[in-house]
Protein backbone atom coordinates (compact mmCIF):
# COMPACT_ATOMS: atom_id res chain seq x y z
CA UNK A 1 0.00 0.00 0.00
CA UNK A 2 1.28 3.35 -0.69
CA UNK A 3 1.33 6.26 2.04
CA UNK A 4 -1.30 8.95 1.51
CA UNK A 5 -1.20 12.31 3.11
CA UNK A 6 -4.45 14.12 3.41
CA UNK A 7 -3.77 17.70 3.40
CA UNK A 8 -6.40 18.13 7.12
CA UNK A 9 -5.17 15.23 8.91
CA UNK A 10 -3.84 15.96 12.37
CA UNK A 11 -2.41 12.55 13.53
CA UNK A 12 0.35 12.81 14.87
CA UNK A 13 2.30 9.59 13.02
CA UNK A 14 1.34 8.16 9.84
CA UNK A 15 -1.88 6.30 9.84
CA UNK A 16 -0.95 2.76 10.80
CA UNK A 17 -2.58 -0.86 9.98
CA UNK A 18 -2.13 -4.23 10.87
CA UNK A 19 -2.21 -5.96 7.71
CA UNK A 20 -2.10 -9.16 6.33
CA UNK A 21 -0.75 -8.99 2.97
CA UNK A 22 -1.05 -12.36 1.62
CA UNK A 23 -2.33 -15.63 2.23
CA UNK A 24 0.36 -16.72 4.46
CA UNK A 25 1.39 -16.68 8.12
CA UNK A 26 2.48 -13.41 9.55
CA UNK A 27 1.32 -9.49 9.87
CA UNK A 28 2.78 -6.44 8.92
CA UNK A 29 2.02 -3.35 10.60
CA UNK A 30 2.04 -1.11 7.58
CA UNK A 31 1.15 2.33 6.63
CA UNK A 32 -2.19 2.42 5.10
CA UNK A 33 -4.53 5.72 3.07
CA UNK A 34 -7.21 7.10 5.20
CA UNK A 35 -10.03 5.09 4.42
CA UNK A 36 -13.45 7.51 3.28
CA UNK A 37 -17.21 6.74 4.29
CA UNK A 38 -19.45 5.72 1.74
CA UNK A 39 -22.81 6.17 1.60
CA UNK A 40 -24.32 4.61 4.73
CA UNK A 41 -21.34 4.00 6.57
CA UNK A 42 -19.30 5.63 9.56
CA UNK A 43 -15.80 6.36 9.87
CA UNK A 44 -14.57 5.57 13.35
CA UNK A 45 -11.20 6.89 14.69
CA UNK A 46 -10.14 3.58 16.76
CA UNK A 47 -9.05 4.32 19.87
CA UNK A 48 -8.26 0.18 21.31
CA UNK A 49 -8.96 -2.79 20.16
CA UNK A 50 -8.80 -6.30 21.57
CA UNK A 51 -7.36 -9.48 20.54
CA UNK A 52 -9.35 -12.64 19.61
CA UNK A 53 -8.81 -16.17 18.97
CA UNK A 54 -9.74 -15.47 15.42
CA UNK A 55 -6.68 -13.00 15.25
CA UNK A 56 -4.33 -15.62 16.36
CA UNK A 57 -5.58 -17.98 13.71
CA UNK A 58 -5.76 -15.52 10.52
CA UNK A 59 -2.07 -14.69 12.26
CA UNK A 60 -0.78 -18.16 11.84
CA UNK A 61 -2.74 -18.80 9.09
CA UNK A 62 -4.09 -22.21 9.74
CA UNK A 63 -6.30 -24.24 8.31
CA UNK A 64 -9.81 -22.24 9.00
CA UNK A 65 -7.99 -18.79 8.08
CA UNK A 66 -6.97 -20.22 4.69
CA UNK A 67 -10.54 -21.27 4.31
CA UNK A 68 -12.15 -18.15 5.38
CA UNK A 69 -10.17 -14.78 5.68
CA UNK A 70 -9.99 -13.27 2.49
CA UNK A 71 -6.42 -11.64 2.35
CA UNK A 72 -5.29 -9.01 1.84
CA UNK A 73 -7.13 -7.06 3.96
CA UNK A 74 -6.70 -5.01 7.51
CA UNK A 75 -8.01 -7.60 10.46
CA UNK A 76 -9.35 -6.97 14.14
CA UNK A 77 -12.64 -7.07 14.94
CA UNK A 78 -13.04 -6.03 18.43
CA UNK A 79 -12.62 -2.31 19.04
CA UNK A 80 -14.09 1.15 20.08
CA UNK A 81 -13.68 4.28 18.79
CA UNK A 82 -14.92 7.54 17.76
CA UNK A 83 -17.22 8.26 15.22
CA UNK A 84 -15.25 11.01 12.82
CA UNK A 85 -17.23 10.88 9.82
CA UNK A 86 -20.90 9.93 8.32
CA UNK A 87 -21.56 9.18 5.00
CA UNK A 88 -23.74 10.35 2.84
CA UNK A 89 -27.56 9.27 4.52
CA UNK A 90 -26.00 8.40 7.61
CA UNK A 91 -28.79 10.99 10.45
CA UNK A 92 -29.18 8.97 13.33
CA UNK A 93 -25.25 8.93 14.34
CA UNK A 94 -23.41 12.27 15.53
CA UNK A 95 -19.45 12.33 14.96
CA UNK A 96 -17.65 12.42 18.55
CA UNK A 97 -20.00 9.38 19.93
CA UNK A 98 -17.52 6.67 21.70
CA UNK A 99 -19.12 3.26 19.49
CA UNK A 100 -17.51 -0.02 19.08
CA UNK A 101 -19.41 -2.36 16.18
CA UNK A 102 -20.95 -5.15 15.30
CA UNK A 103 -18.70 -7.22 13.32
CA UNK A 104 -21.00 -9.32 11.11
CA UNK A 105 -21.98 -7.04 8.71
CA UNK A 106 -25.31 -8.88 7.29
CA UNK A 107 -26.94 -9.03 3.90
CA UNK A 108 -30.90 -7.81 4.24
CA UNK A 109 -32.42 -9.94 1.84
CA UNK A 110 -32.19 -13.30 2.90
CA UNK A 111 -35.42 -15.32 4.46
CA UNK A 112 -33.47 -15.11 7.91
CA UNK A 113 -32.71 -10.79 7.50
CA UNK A 114 -36.25 -10.18 6.24
CA UNK A 115 -37.71 -11.83 9.25
CA UNK A 116 -35.91 -9.39 11.83
CA UNK A 117 -33.20 -12.53 12.39
CA UNK A 118 -30.04 -10.92 11.61
CA UNK A 119 -27.69 -13.16 13.28
CA UNK A 120 -28.94 -15.94 11.65
CA UNK A 121 -28.07 -14.11 8.20
CA UNK A 122 -26.50 -16.94 5.78
CA UNK A 123 -24.35 -14.72 4.11
CA UNK A 124 -23.03 -12.84 7.05
CA UNK A 125 -19.86 -11.13 5.75
CA UNK A 126 -17.50 -10.61 9.11
CA UNK A 127 -15.27 -7.26 9.91
CA UNK A 128 -11.66 -7.93 9.72
CA UNK A 129 -12.00 -11.50 8.32
CA UNK A 130 -13.69 -10.83 4.76
CA UNK A 131 -13.59 -7.01 4.97
CA UNK A 132 -11.19 -4.03 6.03
CA UNK A 133 -11.02 -4.90 10.16
CA UNK A 134 -10.12 -2.13 12.96
CA UNK A 135 -6.63 -3.12 14.07
CA UNK A 136 -5.92 0.18 12.19
CA UNK A 137 -6.15 4.17 13.35
CA UNK A 138 -9.32 4.12 11.02
CA UNK A 139 -12.00 1.45 10.48
CA UNK A 140 -15.01 1.95 8.49
CA UNK A 141 -18.18 0.02 9.34
CA UNK A 142 -22.46 0.61 7.53
CA UNK A 143 -23.34 3.00 10.19
CA UNK A 144 -26.26 -0.30 11.23
CA UNK A 145 -23.36 -2.12 12.68
CA UNK A 146 -22.16 0.74 14.82
CA UNK A 147 -23.13 1.03 18.49
CA UNK A 148 -23.21 4.10 20.36
CA UNK A 149 -21.86 3.57 24.31
CA UNK A 150 -23.63 4.86 27.48
CA UNK A 151 -21.70 6.34 29.63
CA UNK A 152 -21.52 3.16 31.59
CA UNK A 153 -18.66 2.34 29.20
CA UNK A 154 -15.45 4.16 28.41
CA UNK A 155 -13.29 2.54 25.62
CA UNK A 156 -10.97 0.04 27.36
CA UNK A 157 -14.69 -1.89 28.43
CA UNK A 158 -16.45 -0.64 24.81
CA UNK A 159 -12.90 -2.63 23.37
CA UNK A 160 -14.51 -6.00 24.59
CA UNK A 161 -18.03 -5.59 24.18
CA UNK A 162 -17.83 -7.99 20.81
CA UNK A 163 -16.74 -11.10 22.81
CA UNK A 164 -18.56 -9.96 26.04
CA UNK A 165 -21.54 -10.00 23.37
CA UNK A 166 -20.24 -13.79 23.11
CA UNK A 167 -21.03 -14.33 26.84
CA UNK A 168 -24.13 -12.17 27.29
CA UNK A 169 -25.58 -13.95 24.13
CA UNK A 170 -24.80 -17.85 25.54
CA UNK A 171 -25.61 -16.56 28.94
CA UNK A 172 -29.03 -15.35 28.17
CA UNK A 173 -29.95 -18.26 25.92
CA UNK A 174 -31.90 -20.01 29.15
CA UNK A 175 -33.15 -19.05 32.61
CA UNK A 176 -30.25 -18.85 35.03
CA UNK A 177 -32.09 -17.38 38.26
CA UNK A 178 -32.02 -20.36 41.01
CA UNK A 179 -30.07 -22.77 38.81
CA UNK A 180 -26.68 -24.59 38.74
CA UNK A 181 -24.41 -23.62 36.00
CA UNK A 182 -21.75 -25.68 34.56
CA UNK A 183 -19.44 -24.00 32.47
CA UNK A 184 -16.71 -25.62 30.25
CA UNK A 185 -13.64 -23.43 29.50
CA UNK A 186 -12.22 -20.37 31.68
CA UNK A 187 -11.11 -18.42 28.40
CA UNK A 188 -11.77 -14.16 28.35
CA UNK A 189 -15.78 -15.63 27.11
CA UNK A 190 -16.45 -18.07 29.69
CA UNK A 191 -14.44 -15.89 32.50
CA UNK A 192 -17.41 -12.96 31.27
CA UNK A 193 -19.90 -15.35 30.85
CA UNK A 194 -19.87 -16.76 34.15
CA UNK A 195 -20.17 -13.21 36.04
CA UNK A 196 -23.10 -12.73 33.74
CA UNK A 197 -24.59 -16.04 35.01
CA UNK A 198 -23.42 -14.59 38.75
CA UNK A 199 -25.08 -11.18 37.81
CA UNK A 200 -28.66 -12.58 37.12
CA UNK A 201 -29.38 -14.80 39.94
CA UNK A 202 -27.53 -18.16 39.25
CA UNK A 203 -26.62 -20.41 42.49
CA UNK A 204 -23.80 -22.11 41.98
CA UNK A 205 -21.25 -21.20 39.17
CA UNK A 206 -19.20 -23.73 38.29
CA UNK A 207 -15.92 -23.50 35.39
CA UNK A 208 -13.38 -26.17 34.55
CA UNK A 209 -9.85 -25.89 32.59
CA UNK A 210 -7.01 -27.39 31.86
CA UNK A 211 -4.79 -24.20 32.75
CA UNK A 212 -4.51 -23.51 36.54
CA UNK A 213 -3.39 -19.53 35.59
CA UNK A 214 -7.30 -19.31 33.95
CA UNK A 215 -8.51 -21.35 36.99
CA UNK A 216 -6.50 -18.42 38.83
CA UNK A 217 -8.31 -16.30 37.12
CA UNK A 218 -11.64 -17.54 37.34
CA UNK A 219 -11.77 -18.03 41.38
CA UNK A 220 -10.20 -14.29 41.80
CA UNK A 221 -13.62 -13.38 39.10
CA UNK A 222 -15.89 -14.73 42.09
CA UNK A 223 -16.62 -18.22 40.18
CA UNK A 224 -17.84 -20.62 43.53
CA UNK A 225 -15.66 -23.44 42.00
CA UNK A 226 -12.81 -23.72 39.29
CA UNK A 227 -12.25 -27.69 38.54
CA UNK A 228 -9.26 -28.97 36.65
CA UNK A 229 -10.93 -32.02 34.83
CA UNK A 230 -7.66 -33.66 34.42
CA UNK A 231 -6.75 -33.71 38.44
CA UNK A 232 -10.26 -33.40 39.59
CA UNK A 233 -13.37 -33.83 38.10
CA UNK A 234 -16.71 -31.90 37.73
CA UNK A 235 -18.67 -35.13 39.50
CA UNK A 236 -16.01 -34.19 42.76
CA UNK A 237 -17.08 -30.81 42.37
CA UNK A 238 -20.92 -31.52 42.26
CA UNK A 239 -20.28 -33.72 45.92
CA UNK A 240 -18.50 -30.98 47.81
CA UNK A 241 -21.24 -28.57 46.96
CA UNK A 242 -23.90 -31.10 47.95
CA UNK A 243 -25.59 -31.11 44.50
CA UNK A 244 -27.70 -34.39 44.07
CA UNK A 245 -29.09 -34.02 40.36
CA UNK A 246 -26.63 -32.71 38.17
CA UNK A 247 -26.67 -28.61 36.70
CA UNK A 248 -29.48 -27.23 35.43
CA UNK A 249 -27.52 -25.38 32.32
CA UNK A 250 -24.01 -25.87 31.10
CA UNK A 251 -22.18 -23.58 28.58
CA UNK A 252 -19.69 -24.72 26.25
CA UNK A 253 -16.72 -22.46 25.96
CA UNK A 254 -13.43 -24.40 25.50
CA UNK A 255 -14.26 -26.16 22.19
CA UNK A 256 -11.94 -28.81 23.57
CA UNK A 257 -13.40 -32.86 22.62
CA UNK A 258 -13.66 -33.98 26.22
CA UNK A 259 -15.80 -30.61 27.16
CA UNK A 260 -19.37 -31.72 25.83
CA UNK A 261 -19.54 -35.15 26.83
CA UNK A 262 -18.01 -33.97 30.35
CA UNK A 263 -21.09 -31.82 30.16
CA UNK A 264 -23.44 -34.42 29.57
CA UNK A 265 -22.03 -36.68 32.06
CA UNK A 266 -22.99 -33.86 35.07
CA UNK A 267 -25.93 -32.33 33.58
CA UNK A 268 -29.41 -33.04 35.24
CA UNK A 269 -32.68 -34.78 33.24
CA UNK A 270 -34.00 -31.70 30.91
CA UNK A 271 -30.61 -30.32 31.46
CA UNK A 272 -30.12 -26.94 29.06
CA UNK A 273 -26.59 -26.38 27.30
CA UNK A 274 -25.36 -23.31 25.00
CA UNK A 275 -22.78 -24.67 22.64
CA UNK A 276 -20.52 -21.34 21.83
CA UNK A 277 -17.12 -22.81 21.30
CA UNK A 278 -15.90 -23.95 18.48
CA UNK A 279 -14.32 -27.79 17.74
CA UNK A 280 -11.79 -27.98 15.35
CA UNK A 281 -12.54 -31.61 14.60
CA UNK A 282 -15.85 -34.02 15.08
CA UNK A 283 -16.91 -34.87 18.79
CA UNK A 284 -18.41 -38.38 19.86
CA UNK A 285 -21.35 -38.14 22.45
CA UNK A 286 -23.26 -40.29 24.18
CA UNK A 287 -26.68 -39.49 22.26
CA UNK A 288 -28.55 -42.00 23.89
CA UNK A 289 -27.95 -40.03 26.78
CA UNK A 290 -29.15 -37.04 25.28
CA UNK A 291 -32.10 -38.52 24.43
CA UNK A 292 -32.97 -40.56 27.70
CA UNK A 293 -31.97 -37.47 29.80
CA UNK A 294 -34.16 -35.11 26.92
CA UNK A 295 -31.14 -32.68 27.23
CA UNK A 296 -31.79 -28.95 25.16
CA UNK A 297 -28.52 -28.52 22.90
CA UNK A 298 -28.00 -25.62 21.00
CA UNK A 299 -25.54 -23.99 18.83
CA UNK A 300 -24.48 -20.43 19.63
CA UNK A 301 -22.54 -17.63 16.88
CA UNK A 302 -21.92 -14.31 17.20
CA UNK A 303 -24.53 -12.07 19.21
CA UNK A 304 -28.47 -11.25 18.32
CA UNK A 305 -28.46 -7.58 16.43
CA UNK A 306 -28.66 -5.68 18.34
CA UNK A 307 -30.79 -7.22 21.64
CA UNK A 308 -27.50 -8.84 23.12
CA UNK A 309 -25.99 -5.10 22.76
CA UNK A 310 -29.04 -3.22 24.61
CA UNK A 311 -28.44 -6.44 27.27
CA UNK A 312 -24.98 -6.16 27.42
CA UNK A 313 -25.40 -2.15 28.40
CA UNK A 314 -28.08 -3.21 31.09
CA UNK A 315 -25.74 -5.47 32.73
CA UNK A 316 -22.94 -3.24 32.76
CA UNK A 317 -25.31 -0.78 33.97
CA UNK A 318 -26.51 -2.20 36.91
CA UNK A 319 -23.15 -2.95 38.01
CA UNK A 320 -21.98 -6.11 36.26
CA UNK A 321 -18.32 -5.70 36.27
CA UNK A 322 -16.06 -7.43 33.61
CA UNK A 323 -12.91 -5.37 33.99
CA UNK A 324 -11.26 -7.87 35.64
CA UNK A 325 -11.31 -10.34 32.60
CA UNK A 326 -8.50 -7.42 31.20
CA UNK A 327 -5.32 -8.63 32.27
CA UNK A 328 -3.05 -7.09 29.66
CA UNK A 329 -2.39 -3.81 27.55
CA UNK A 330 -0.44 -2.59 24.76
CA UNK A 331 0.56 -0.22 22.45
CA UNK A 332 -0.32 -0.69 18.91
CA UNK A 333 3.12 -0.55 18.02
CA UNK A 334 4.08 -3.56 20.07
CA UNK A 335 0.91 -5.72 18.68
CA UNK A 336 3.71 -8.62 18.51
CA UNK A 337 4.07 -9.06 22.61
CA UNK A 338 -0.23 -7.95 22.62
CA UNK A 339 -0.22 -11.25 20.00
CA UNK A 340 2.50 -13.43 22.18
CA UNK A 341 0.26 -12.23 25.36
CA UNK A 342 -2.81 -13.64 24.00
CA UNK A 343 -1.11 -16.90 22.68
CA UNK A 344 0.25 -17.60 25.78
CA UNK A 345 -2.79 -18.57 26.96
CA UNK A 346 -2.00 -17.40 30.35
CA UNK A 347 -3.45 -14.20 29.78
CA UNK A 348 -7.23 -12.99 30.34
CA UNK A 349 -8.10 -10.50 27.21
CA UNK A 350 -5.70 -8.35 25.69
CA UNK A 351 -6.05 -5.02 24.65
CA UNK A 352 -4.26 -2.91 22.36
CA UNK A 353 -4.30 1.29 22.53
CA UNK A 354 -4.49 3.12 18.92
CA UNK A 355 -5.08 6.40 20.82
P1 LIG B 1 -9.91 -19.44 24.60
O1 LIG B 1 -9.25 -20.36 23.65
O2 LIG B 1 -9.13 -18.29 25.16
O3 LIG B 1 -10.45 -20.28 25.86
C1 LIG B 1 -10.75 -21.64 25.80
C2 LIG B 1 -10.34 -22.23 27.15
O4 LIG B 1 -10.73 -23.61 27.16
C3 LIG B 1 -8.83 -22.19 27.39
O5 LIG B 1 -8.55 -21.49 28.59
C4 LIG B 1 -8.44 -23.66 27.46
O6 LIG B 1 -7.40 -23.92 28.37
C5 LIG B 1 -9.76 -24.29 27.92
N1 LIG B 1 -9.84 -25.73 27.73
C6 LIG B 1 -9.13 -26.53 26.89
N2 LIG B 1 -9.48 -27.83 27.09
C7 LIG B 1 -10.43 -27.85 28.04
C8 LIG B 1 -11.17 -28.88 28.65
N3 LIG B 1 -11.00 -30.17 28.32
N4 LIG B 1 -12.08 -28.55 29.60
C9 LIG B 1 -12.27 -27.25 29.95
N5 LIG B 1 -11.58 -26.22 29.41
C10 LIG B 1 -10.66 -26.52 28.46
O7 LIG B 1 -11.21 -18.93 23.88
P2 LIG B 1 -12.28 -17.75 24.12
O8 LIG B 1 -11.85 -16.55 23.38
O9 LIG B 1 -12.65 -17.61 25.56
O10 LIG B 1 -13.48 -18.42 23.30
C11 LIG B 1 -14.09 -19.60 23.80
C12 LIG B 1 -14.49 -20.53 22.69
O11 LIG B 1 -15.52 -19.95 21.90
C13 LIG B 1 -13.39 -20.89 21.68
O12 LIG B 1 -13.57 -22.23 21.27
C14 LIG B 1 -13.66 -19.95 20.52
O13 LIG B 1 -13.18 -20.48 19.29
C15 LIG B 1 -15.16 -19.91 20.53
N6 LIG B 1 -15.80 -18.71 19.98
C16 LIG B 1 -16.98 -18.90 19.37
C17 LIG B 1 -17.70 -17.82 18.92
C18 LIG B 1 -19.04 -18.04 18.30
O14 LIG B 1 -19.60 -17.08 17.77
N7 LIG B 1 -19.58 -19.25 18.35
C19 LIG B 1 -17.20 -16.52 19.08
C20 LIG B 1 -15.97 -16.35 19.74
C21 LIG B 1 -15.30 -17.46 20.21
ZN1 LIG C 1 -29.09 -12.17 5.26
Amino acid sequence: MTVVQPPNRREEHPLRALYKPSAAPGLELIECPEPVAGPGEVKIRVERTGICGTDLHIESWDAWAASAVNAPLIIGHEFSGRIVELGEGVTSLEVGALVSGEGHVICGTCRNCRAGRRHMCKNTSSVGVNRNGAFADYVVIPASNVWVHSDAVDAELGAIFDPFGNAVHTALQFPLAGEDVLITGAGPIGLMAAKVARHVGARYVVISDINETRLALARRMGVDVAVNPVTSSIAEVQRQLGMKEGFDVAFEMSGAPTALPDILDNLAHGGRIAVLGLPSKEISINWAKLVTHMITIKGIYGREMYETWYAMNALIQTGLDIRDVITDRFPATDWQSAFAAARSSNAGKVVMDWS
